[in-house]
């Protein structure tokens, strides 16, 4: 009988959880307190701490982050929100679910989110809101886009997903300086993960606690801070959602915030190599961040050049027949039915995107990769792609 060789598989992406997270979880399941409580305020007071010190009000997943952020910030229908078409649908079902009207518009191919000139050639007398997309986890040059906001009168949040531990100019992306908020994910595949969870970040104190209001029904208080004396008192007043996060969900981030420091070095470690071993390919490599800025490394996403032997989808084939699953960060906007149809918009409009969607994949890039995992990736992309 013939033995199949035993061939390696290499996941797309793959959590680091270990018996932190483990005991955490068990530890709060014992506590008694399974909603949000005691470990969601320790983890929203430690994501601020290592973020510098913003408010930071925690939800249950990114998508209902930006929801309500959006909601907090005034932006219903009517309003335009500009959002690059290259993104996860989350970012601009946030606004639809508003009623507002999502602008897709098309990207630089360096950074492969917002470009600042066509987000300029999209605004009009509605545009209400810039969500920009730190995409991959480079930390983005913000400047010309705060400026348009400034100069049209825009509100501005950025969809940080991928971006928990870049920073740009000595500032963490989060820190939320000069945005009206950032907004993370805690998604299973993300830097740090709570299973689902979410988490966002800003200077206003007041928009913090229109914030934790609009998670929580638009009720004035939550569980945890009710009253002794009159715990069953509390009081509607607006209408909000149900997005808070459990202390399920906080024992598992705050067991994988203390990790991120050396998950963060270890992903760095892999794009290094990725990018040494990949310069003599026929390939466009992912733009690097300046000197001293941070690049959170979430995804690695290389893009075939028109010479290289293979095409993108010929290319993932390969190394799916190899073991490797690559990802495709992403099939844009305008290429989904739902969008298409209901915004009527063509490829034309999007050029960059096209191209970008047409070349680009994405290899593993984790921290429990091994350093085998990374060799086998580096020669398997060298086999099939040297001319
Ligand atoms: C994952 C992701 C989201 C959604 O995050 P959830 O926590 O799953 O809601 C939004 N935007 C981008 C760019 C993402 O990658």
């Amino acid at each position: 009988m013939n033995h199949p060789m035993k061939t390696r598989v290499i996941p797309h992406a793959r959590a680091s959880i270990g018996e932190e997270e483990i005991d955490a979880v068990v530890g709060t399941l014992r506590s008694g307190w399974l909603t949000g409580g005691p470990m969601v305020l320790a983890f929203e007071q430690a994501v601020s701490a290592y973020l510098g010190g913003p408010q930071a009000v925690s939800t249950n997943s990114n998508t209902m982050g930006l929801l309500i952020t959006l909601k907090a910030l005034g932006i219903g229908p009517g309003d335009e929100v500009i959002i690059p078409t290259n993104t996860f649908v989350a970012t601009a079902m946030s606004a639809h679910h508003l009623g507002a009207t999502v602008v897709p518009v098309d990207i630089d191919p360096h950074t492969l989110s917002l470009a600042p000139d066509r987000v300029a050639a999209a605004l009009t007398p509605r545009s209400r809101c810039l969500l920009p997309v730190h995409l991959g986890g480079l930390p983005r040059d913000m400047e010309p886009l705060h400026a348009l906001a400034a100069r049209h009168g825009l509100r501005l949040v950025e969809d940080a997903a991928h971006a928990l531990s870049a920073s740009r100019g000595g500032e963490a992306v989060g820190a939320a300086h000069r945005s009206d908020a950032t907004v993370f994910s805690f998604y299973a595949t993300k830097t740090i993960t709570c299973g689902e969870g979410g988490m966002v970040t800003t200077q206003n104190a007041d928009l913090a606690a229109r914030l934790r209001r609009l998670r929580h029904h638009g009720i004035d208080r939550d569980a945890f801070n009710r009253q002794e004396s009159r715990s069953w008192d509390y009081d509607v007043v607006e209408d909000g959602y149900k997005a808070n996060m459990t202390d399920i969900a906080a024992a598992i981030g705050l067991a994988q915030l203390r990790k991120l420091p050396a998950l963060q070095a270890r992903r760095q470690a892999i794009a290094h190599r990725y990018r040494e071993a990949f310069a003599p390919l026929p390939l466009h490599l992912p733009t690097a961040p300046p000197a001293g800025d941070s690049h959170a490394w979430h995804l690695f996403i290389i893009r075939l050049r028109p010479e290289a032997p293979l095409d993108r989808d010929g290319f993932m084939l390969a190394m799916q027949r190899r073991g490797i699953q690559c990802g495709l960060h992403y099939i844009p906007l305008h290429r989904h039915s739902f969008w298409r149809q209901r915004l009527g918009l063509t490829p034309q409009a999007f050029p960059v995107a096209e191209e970008v969607f047409a070349s680009s994949v994405t290899l593993p890039l984790y921290a429990a990769m091994s350093d085998d995992d990374v060799t086998y990736v580096i020669e398997t992309v060298g086999d099939l792609l040297s001319c």
